[in-house]
């Protein structure tokens, strides 16, 4: 099967899927998204996902077109269809087709796009050895709750970070830590696990919730707070949470080695437990 795609109701060859270009995602970054993957071929937390792009699109004041019951069946069937080990869901609401213009009509009929990709995981030696990140500057707009396709801030990031050949940007605005480009960021202090608290300037990832319950169930003290990028150099472990890092060790920021340069024990026990609840 090749690559497919969902648009307005129908599957089809992902290399045949068109929408118009009036449409007010590809004009404006007017729309929402999400990212799915499976684990076993079943879509991991999919209500969450679900929820979290129900909010999203309320903020944007978006029509959402589908029921979780429907969005499920059409991920379902998305999965069934492109029969691949794992993958990857990808879903875009956007505003819809209408005449440029800021201002949007009430009754726009929303372009619902749904990709379905094989997703590969991250190598072992990957997850084992950790990976390297920089500090870029966060100028990213004020809902950064709103998993929203404008990712211009994003983009720039995750550009600097290729040239430089490493694995992802820290976003730090006013000397304290956002999140990553395309993960949350959490640190280990003294045994305590610390993430910037939901709200405006992160989003609220799927994984960080899950792996915040986890660590709570672990006994593993959490604080929501930001945290300065000083602390973050000095932090004993760092890692990032994501859909498709999972939970990934990060071993050197800014050239600058954390902790002792490997991924550290509570980085690689929340791993594991993540690994228990996914595998
Ligand atoms: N923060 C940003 C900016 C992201 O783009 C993502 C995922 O794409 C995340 C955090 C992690 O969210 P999740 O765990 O739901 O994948």
């Amino acid at each position: 099967m090749p690559e497919i795609a969902f648009v307005n109701g129908r599957f089809m060859p992902l290399a045949e899927a068109t929408v118009s270009i009036e449409d007010r995602g590809f004009q404006f970054g007017d729309g929402v998204y999400e990212v799915i993957r499976t684990y076993g071929g079943r879509p991991f937390e999919l209500e969450a996902h679900l929820a979290r792009l129900d909010r999203s699109a309320r903020a944007l004041d978006l029509q959402q077109p589908y029921s979780h019951q429907q969005w499920r069946r059409h991920i379902l069937d998305g999965i069934r269809r492109a029969a691949y080990p794992e993958a990857k869901v990808y879903l875009q609401i956007t505003r819809g087709a209408a005449p440029r213009d800021h201002a949007y009509a009430a009754d726009l009929s929303p372009t619902v796009v749904m990709t379905i990709r094989e997703l590969h995981p991250l190598a072992a030696a990957v997850q084992a050895a950790g990976v390297e990140a920089m500090t870029v500057e966060d100028i990213r707009w004020g809902r950064c709750d709103v998993k929203s396709v404008n990712l211009l801030a994003n983009v720039l990031a995750r550009q600097q970070v290729k040239q430089a050949g490493l694995f992802e940007a820290v976003l730090v605005k006013g000397g304290q830590v956002s999140e990553g480009a395309v993960s949350n960021v959490m640190a280990v202090r003294n045994g305590v696990v610390i993430t910037a608290p939901e709200g405006p300037r992160i989003l609220s990832g799927v994984t960080r919730a899950v792996v915040l319950q986890i660590a709570r169930l672990e006994g593993i003290p959490v604080e929501e707070r930001y945290l300065p990028v000083s602390e973050l150099y000095a932090a004993d472990e760092v890692f990032l949470t994501g859909t498709t890092v999972e939970v990934l060790g990060v071993v050197r920021i800014d050239g600058k080695t954390i902790g002792n340069g490997k991924p550290g024990p509570v980085t690689r026990r929340l791993a594991a437990r993540l690994g228990e609840r996914t595998g």
